[in-house]
């Protein structure tokens, strides 16, 4: 097909050998790429049940169908089976690593098996070999990129930090030194496979593509419209670093353990926009974003106890690292930041678990001698980078932390009730108590709590509306998404429906028709894979005791996650019911198999069923 390589690369790390196949054109059809490839390739692979860090799970690394074609496109999306919550899981890291693995010829590099030493993956154009990684092993992530680069040159690499290496369970996989595949674990399940890093090197591209005169015009003139945008400024100014004065006043932060979701403008100020500004530059060897008509991204120089680094924040980094720990001081979390990517670790995970111990010991539920040091609790900067660095080397309570905080509720006992993860997944920096009704996404989302599944259409304040009201607005997002995420597409990019299925026929010159129930056949596809492998609905789409809580203060004063249980009952079974699912149980139907156009996977519904009603 036009505008795909047609081609996959799978890895067999037990036996050492790499294949080469042809990409069936019904798949590319029916998933299109990126995270429809992740997920087809992991349920067709991979049995459910399958433990994330065993031989037989699948690392997939799959370039959007759009990736390094289109403005803004340049995102790849890696799947697998998580170690943190046993559910396939989806995360994606921007720029150069997917448009030059599409180039290298590839419209997806699979890994499997357990090499019996380290290694790493170099892709050339058609051709992927494996590589000794001894000398790799062990060190950090920035390390790992200087000796590859110094090696290889231009390259895009994707690697991990001592984290992945000893399967701390959020370990994450960092590209390029600047973007990271955060959530879900998915650093440990390279560790598991002793794989430290995939190497790929640019090559020319060679892909058919329908109307390149064509697409050259579309992307002229939408790059030169984005570029420009007035509703693009604020992101173009600061990234993603003004994040915490947005979630701050609408009570949606997740301030000391999301104690406070309300924060005031005083103390916001400290980890946001203008603050951060002042240690901004421009480094010569920009690589996020240079190929995107936005370019968000912010660098910062920043010394700290004398030591001077650059590193590039994100709203939700600052926010877990800093505003969810109580630290309020920029050259500290800038710090945290940088040692996160260097150990390899999601600093979602990490903030959340530490910040979950500061309120143990802000409680007086956890001793010194219990975690085997003194702590202070919120705002300790020394003791939050003594136990970042404890949990990437599994010592001492940082082994317990390193098992992600629903697990180290259950190894310690106690603080089970303001552990703030869903589905084992620990929260990310927006606290759905400010807008009533988001937490539905974090309760359905197939990964568990993520901030990437679409958010409905909020009722404005006080928020005192139904919330299945707002259910067919959370599917349309969440579909939107799905789809960016097939396509390699950022969700910043304001590109609609249409816009995306122009594009698709101008470089496929099929239809985009396809693309229209791709976000509902992909979230259908991977509940009848998670049921399959022993999640339990409706009892696992749930929201933390945390969020039942009221706000106490700021505009959503009085506002729980809903209005109710009652209210969220509702909206959960209208959520099951408009996606073609039992309303009372949470599957899908089998005929909804028939809608979205794969009947093949009926039967596999069925059983999905039964297992569900027989249990409940
Ligand atoms: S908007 Fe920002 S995050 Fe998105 S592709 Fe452009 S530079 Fe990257």
């Amino acid at each position: 097909m036009k505008g795909y390589n047609n081609k996959i690369a799978r890895v067999d790390l037990s036996e050492g050998k790499v294949r080469l196949e042809e990409l069936r054109e019904d798949i590319i059809r029916k998933f299109v790429g990126g995270k429809g490839f992740g997920y087809y390739f992991i349920y067709n692979d991979v049995p459910p049940g399958t433990r994330a860090l065993s031989k037989y799970n699948e690392l997939i690394f799959a370039p959007g169908a759009f990736s390094g074609l289109v403005p803004g496109s340049s995102k790849v999306a890696v799947v697998s089976v998580s170690p943190q919550t046993g559910l396939i899981n989806d995360s994606y890291a921007g720029d150069r690593f997917g448009p030059w693995l599409k180039r290298a010829g590839l419209d997806a590099l699979i890994v499997r098996g357990r090499s019996d030493k380290p290694i790493y993956l170099l892709v050339e154009k058609n051709r992927v070999r494996i590589e000794d990684a001894s000398k790799l092993w062990g060190k950090g992530a920035y390390e790992t990129f200087d000796a590859l680069w110094k090696e290889y040159g231009e390259a895009s690499i994707a690697a991990i930090g001592p984290a992945g290496e000893k399967l701390v369970r959020f370990a994450n996989i960092l590209f390029d030194k600047e973007r990271a595949a955060g959530r879900g674990g998915l650093g440990a399940v390279m560790g598991s496979k002793n794989l430290k890093a995939v190497v790929v090197l640019k090559s020319q591209p060679s892909m058919e593509l329908h109307d390149g005169e064509k697409l050259e015009e579309m992307k002229k003139r939408y790059y030169e419209e984005y570029k420009r945008a007035e509703n693009l400024k604020e992101l173009r100014n600061y990234g993603t670093t003004n994040g915490l004065i947005t979630s701050a006043f609408s009570g949606m932060a997740p301030a000391y353990n999301f104690q406070k979701p309300y924060i005031e403008k005083e103390l916001a100020s400290k980890l946001a926009g203008e603050e951060i500004k002042k240690y901004e530059v421009e480094p010569e060897d920009y690589i996020h974003g240079s190929s995107c008509p936005v370019k968000c991204a912010r660098y910062v120089k920043v010394k700290y106890k004398g030591e001077e680094f650059f590193v590039k924040p994100e709203y939700e980094s600052i926010a877990m690292l800093g505003t969810a720990t109580g630290v309020f001081d920029f050259p500290a979390v800038a710090h945290f930041i940088h040692l996160t990517n260097d150990l390899g670790m999601d600093s979602i995970a990490a903030g959340n678990v530490i910040a979950w111990l500061f309120e143990l010991v802000h409680r007086g539920l956890l001793s010194a001698d219990e975690i085997g040091m003194e702590l202070g609790g919120f705002g300790d900067a020394e003791g939050e980078e003594k136990l970042l660095r404890m949990m990437a080397e599994r010592k001492g309570i940082g082994a317990v932390l390193a098992e992600g905080v629903k697990r180290a509720a259950e190894i310690l006992g106690r603080g089970e009730e303001f552990a703030v993860h869903v589905k084992c997944l620990e929260s990310p920096a927006w606290d759905p108590r400010g807008r009533r009704t988001y937490a539905l996404s974090y309760a359905t989302a197939d990964i568990g709590a993520s901030h990437l599944r679409g958010w409905p259409h909020p009722h404005s304040l006080p928020n005192d509306g139904a919330a299945r009201e707002l259910v067919p607005s959370l599917i349309e997002s969440r579909d939107k998404d799905a789809l960016f995420d097939s396509l390699g597409i950022c969700k910043f990019l304001p590109y609609s429906f249409e816009d995306l299925e122009e594009f698709y026929s101008v470089i496929v010159g099929e239809s985009g028709a396809t693309l229209k129930n791709l976000g509902w056949r992909i979230e259908t596809l991977a509940r009848i894979y998670n049921v399959l492998g022993g999640m339990n609905p409706p009892e696992d789409d749930v929201i933390p005791p945390r969020w039942w809580e009221k706000e106490s203060e700021g505009p959503a004063k009085g506002n729980a996650a809903f209005i109710n249980y009652d209210d969220f009952l509702e909206a959960r079974k209208t959520f099951y019911r408009l996606r073609g699912w039992d309303e009372e149980l949470g599957v899908p139907l089998p005929e909804t198999l028939e809608i979205l156009d794969i009947p093949e996977y009926r039967s596999s519904a069925e059983r999905a069923l039964e297992i569900v009603r027989r249990r409940v």
